[in-house]
């Protein structure tokens, strides 16, 4: 027997309200849309005027590293750094909607900004003087810091001194690859995202999978029957900046009074807890900006 059609229609409801939630469950949803600027005017001839006037922006992240930069069901990344970048992008009156977003993997971000294929690389991009002499970095706007993953099941594995001369893997052209291999004599099995690490790590093909503690928490929020970080501790400062031109000291110096302002007026936290925060639950303050 048929339901009345009031009932049937309250279950229609009710049914696409819980598809609803299993999307947005599931990264389904684009998270925020900051409303854009109006008509914002900047210096002329600056890179702030120039991606005002094309109503567009393109900007790097990562898109499979959950809570940071993930790629959604509707094919949009959402987290973290999304949030970061939409924030930005709405004060250079430019919508959510508009943004290109490129795929950046660690290996080739000071790459992709100095071929100008992107204008801002927002990915979990640890400031260094290395790569300083490539791009220029806003920010820090967060600070994490290395650690290590392992199979559940695995105690054996507490501190970076005991993956020496075993088989770790981490992502080709990142900080955490660098530092296990050289500071604590791991052997490197090297990958092109973290995500491709986790199942040579299930095998037991490596012992462990390291990167930053945040990027790992992901993982183990994903998979706590299977993974889990080797300590709470980590052993190296990641502190995260919005990558950028060389020597466009005018967009740098702008982002910066924009990460602050970002800090006072609260949309640094609601970035936070819409997206990372609902994992880490204490949410950070905004570093001190480095103006160098
Ligand atoms: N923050 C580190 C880096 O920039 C690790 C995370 C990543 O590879 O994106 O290399």
């Amino acid at each position: 027997m048929k339901a009345p059609i009031t009932r049937r229609k309250s279950l229609l409801v009710a049914a696409a309200a819980a598809l609803a939630l299993t999307l947005s469950a599931c990264g389904g949803s684009s998270g925020s849309n900051p409303s854009p600027v109006q008509k914002p005017s900047f210096a002329a001839g600056s890179s702030m005027e120039k991606l005002a006037n094309a109503g567009t922006i393109k900007i790097g992240t990562k898109f499979d590293q959950p809570l940071f930069g993930q790629k959604g069901l509707d094919g949009k990344p959402v987290g973290f750094d999304v949030e970061i970048g939409k924030a930005i992008a709405a004060k250079l009156g430019i919508a959510a909607d508009k943004i290109e977003w490129v795929e950046t993997v660690s290996a080739n971000r000071e790459s992709f900004i100095e071929q100008g294929r992107v204008d801002l690389v927002i990915a979990t991009y640890t400031i260094n003087d290395a790569r300083k002499q490539k791009v220029d970095f806003a920010g820090p706007y967060y600070e994490a810091g290395q650690a290590l993953l392992v199979n559940k099941s695995d105690s054996s594995i507490t501190k970076p001194e005991d993956v020496k001369g075993k088989k770790v893997c981490s992502v080709t052209g990142s900080t955490p690859a660098k530092t296990i291999v050289e500071k604590y004599g791991a052997e490197l099995v090297p990958a092109a995202t973290y995500t491709a690490c986790l199942e040579p790590l299930r095998n037991k093909q490596v012992v462990a999978v390291t990167t930053d503690n945040v990027i790992l928490a992901g993982y183990v929020d994903k998979e706590p029957d299977a993974f889990k970080l080797a300590s709470d501790q980590t052993f190296t400062k990641e502190p995260y900046g919005i990558g950028l031109k060389k020597g466009d000291t005018a967009f740098r110096s702008w982002i910066n009074d924009q990460l602050e302002a970002f800090a006072k007026d609260d949309t640094y936290k609601k970035a936070w807890e819409s997206t990372a925060g609902k994992v880490i639950k204490t949410v950070p303050s905004l570093p001190k900006i480095d103006r160098y």
